[in-house]
This record gives C-alpha cells, structure tokens and sequence, in this order.
C-alpha cells in the first residue's frame, strides 16, 4: 500500500503556525513511508476563495520546503461531486430539504428549550412529491443533507487519539450542499480522499465530529475509510486559543528572520514526547516522526521559544543556505566566524561592517601606549601564522597585562565593540592593514 497523505487547506487567507503544523505533519508521515503528498486547495467556496491566496500558499510550502508532489483543486471537480450526490440520493443516501436558515434556528430554540440535543429532526424525509411542487412553486431552492445511517454504533481507531465512537443517532444529518448549488466542504473532501487514493487524513481535533460523518460517506459511496490522525489544537503560549496564533502567518515569520527548519522543527515535535532540537535538514523529523508519540494536550507555541531555537540553527547553519542573505561580498569564512554570534541571518551584516570597516574607536588614556605597542608588534608579525594568539602571546609579557586588561582594548580598538566572535577567527578578516589603521588611528 502506497501511503498517500494531503493537505487541504481552503485558500481563504494566510497560512498560519496552525495549518502548516497540519501540513508538515502530512508530509513528514507521507516521506517517512515513501508515500504521496497532495496538496488539495478547498476552494468550493468561490466567494471567498482567491487566486491570492492560493498563489501565497503555493510560495509558503516552497519556502518551507513542503513540497507536495501533486496539486488538486476542488473548484475543478465540481462534476465529480455532482456524481457523488446522484448516487448517494439514488441510494437513499441524501435527500433535498426545503428550510430555511430560520426555521431551522428556531427548530434548534425549541430542542433547547425542552432540554433535548439541537439535533436535525429530518422533517424532510416526511414531505410528500405534493409538498415539495409547493415549495418550488415558492421559489424555494433546496439544500441537500446527507442521510445518516443510524444502524449501527460509528467507530474508528485514532492514530492519536485512541479508539473513538460516536452514535449518528445524536448526529444531525450534515448538509452536503447549499440551496444555491453550492458545496459544503463534507462531502467533496470524502470525494477526493476517496478519488485520490488518500490512505492518512491527519488534521485537526475539530474534525473529530466530521470524521464520524464523514466514515459513512466513505461507506456509502462504496469505499472503506483511510484511517485518520486528529492532532491537538495549537495554542497561543497564553494558554487560550488566541487570535495572535492566527496571525503568526508564515509571511511575517520570513519576514522575522525565522529560517524556515527552525520553524519546521518546532512544529514537528511541539505536543509529541519528542524533544524539539535545532536540526538543519528535514531528515531527522521524517525519521524521528511517529503519531503514537503525539499527546492529547493542546501544544503550546511560543514565539520566544521559536526564535531560541533560530539562534541554535543559525549557529549551524552552513554558507549554502544563506543564499543571498549575506551582505555582498562576504565569505564563506567570515560567515563561519561569524555565526555564533547571531541569532538571525541577517544580524550578520552588521559584524560584516565590523569586518570591512569603518570602524571607529578612540582608546581610553591608559591604554594608548599599550596600543601603540600591539600596533608595532602587529607590523613585524607574519600574517599568515595564527597572528591573534602570537600577538597576545608577545604582549602579555611586555606589558605584564593579563585577561580583561589585555584583551579588551584590543577588541576596543579593532572592532569598536566590547564583544563580538572570536578574535583569533575575525582578526585574519579583518586583514593586517585596516588592523594596524585601526590600531594606530585610536591612539
Ligand atoms: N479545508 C478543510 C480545512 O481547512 C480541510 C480539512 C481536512 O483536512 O479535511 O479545515
């Protein structure tokens, strides 16, 4: 068996933390397998769907680098759902009803009000040939529900969340279209799960109800169900569903600086037993990625977290995949040396300016003749030995100054800062002769 796995999200808006978590998810499961990953755009909803989005989502994934190896998109298949509901009708399986918003709103006060579940009371399965010319007459459209089979007890084994059972007594008979021709999102999901060959749905807890109905509708048009993986919700790191979650779109974290695997190593590993670690590539996660390891317990996302963990990658990151963050010029050297000491690619500019000057410091009084010593010890030394430690080496015994007092004014000087990466490794960039301009011109 192929494992085939996809990701459906709706082109209404921006990816978020959320989506690509459920995205990541579907990919690393389809790679640890040698299987398929579909990207499927749910964009029934013509209104609210847009191109936009769709091209925003595309360039996510490929900056993610969650490529999936098929694209489908549910505004081209219309004619299978179509298909689908002939036969599910045909078979008793779905059936029109006629009301409207309000009358069902007021059907659900009342269910209420007596203590009794808002559950649809398929008035519809009652109505005679009679009733319904009446209402066409009226010019009412209808809608169409998905009849649901309440024979016998629902029940699937989660890959997450254990053995799950729900009785579709206590189901409302879902509507699968709307009364204007459109599709609910329902049925052409069962549709293309079943069309696609998809064999792993893992998305979602908030879909742990749709997958119940959505088991008979797999049963109902002839095909057994893929088995299914419900994640816990993502939250905000103040514990409640925030709206901030939502808006931690992937845009803004590129935006952020946040290298794209930090990003991804959180998301595979927040609300698993597995630790979250500063990796470079995806490899580890396909290989480390396991549903039995996911909790129950909402994940907690953390932005701070995330960019701890961006620092931790870019302090592994290699040259290659800089590409073109770097300001022009700088070497692959001056990259390693540098990376430590960063915690964005784009903090790197400004140890580049460091490195290529100007740079600008003026020597406190006590430390001027000590200077002007290193700056002549510097002209007589080879440049091509490791020039750092020889000079310090020499100037230790000269001046008689150790630690603090030794190795701080030369920082000073030659870089303007208190700190920064290692001398030994930035000297050499730097070079002998803006070294021993900067050192003679702070004195
Ligand atoms: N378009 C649906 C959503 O974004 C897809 C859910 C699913 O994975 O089946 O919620």
């Amino acid at each position: 068996m192929t494992v085939v796995t996809r990701f459906a999200p709706s082109p209404t808006g921006r990816l978020h933390v959320g989506n690509i978590r459920t995205a990541l998810h579907n990919m690393l499961w389809a790679r640890k397998q040698g299987g398929r990953f579909i990207l499927r755009l749910d964009d029934t909803d013509l209104e609210r769907s847009s191109e936009d989005h769709v091209e925003a989502i595309r360039a996510d994934l490929q900056w993610l680098g969650l490529t999936p190896d098929e694209e489908h998109r549910q505004s081209l298949r219309f004619d299978l759902y179509d298909a689908a509901l002939k036969t599910l009708a045909a078979a008793g399986r779905a059936y029109p009803a006629y009301e409207t918003t309000q009358e069902l709103e007021l059907k659900r006060k009342v269910q209420l009000s007596r203590g009794k579940p808002p559950v649809y009371d398929r008035a519809a399965l009652e109505l005679t040939d009679a009733d319904r010319k009446r209402f066409e007459a009226e010019g009412r459209r209808p809608h169409w529900r998905f009849r649901l089979d309440h024979g016998a007890p629902i029940a699937w084994e989660d890959l997450i969340r254990g053995p799950q059972h729900f009785d579709p007594a206590l189901l409302s008979d879902p509507v699968i279209r709307r009364a204007d021709g459109s599709w609910l999102y329902m049925l052409p999901s069962s549709v293309d799960d079943i069309d696609m060959g998809v064999t792993h749905v893992v998305r979602g807890e908030d879909h742990v109800t749709n997958t119940a109905l959505q088991i008979q509708m797999f049963e109902a048009l002839g095909a057994s169900p893929p088995a299914f993986a419900h994640e816990a919700l993502l939250v905000g790191s103040e514990g409640k569903l925030s709206k901030r979650l939502g808006s931690l779109g992937v845009e803004a974290m590129r935006a952020d600086g946040i290298e794209p695997i930090a990003l991804l190593a959180k998301l595979a590993r927040i609300g698993t037993s597995l630790p979250v670690e500063p990796v470079t590539d995806a490899r580890p996660l396909i290989e480390g990625f396991d549903f039995s390891t996911f909790g129950r317990a909402p994940a907690r996302f953390d932005m701070e977290e995330l960019e701890g963990l961006n620092a931790r990658v870019v302090h592994q990151l290699d040259f290659s995949r800089t590409d073109g963050r770097l300001p022009p010029g700088m070497t692959e050297e001056a990259w390693t040396a540098i990376r430590p000491n960063i915690r964005k690619v784009a903090d790197a500019g400004e140890w580049w300016q460091i490195i290529e000057g100007p740079v600008r410091h003026a020597a406190a009084p006590e430390d001027r003749e000590f200077i002007r010593a290193a700056a002549q010890a510097a002209e007589a030394l080879d440049w091509t030995t490791p020039v750092w430690a020889t000079l310090t080496g020499m100037l230790k015994q000269s001046s008689g100054r150790t630690g603090k007092s030794l190795f701080l004014p030369l920082r000073q000087a030659l870089t303007g800062r208190d700190s920064g990466p290692e001398m030994a490794v930035l000297l050499p960039l730097i070079g002998k002769q803006e070294s021993l301009r900067r050192l003679n011109a702070s004195t």
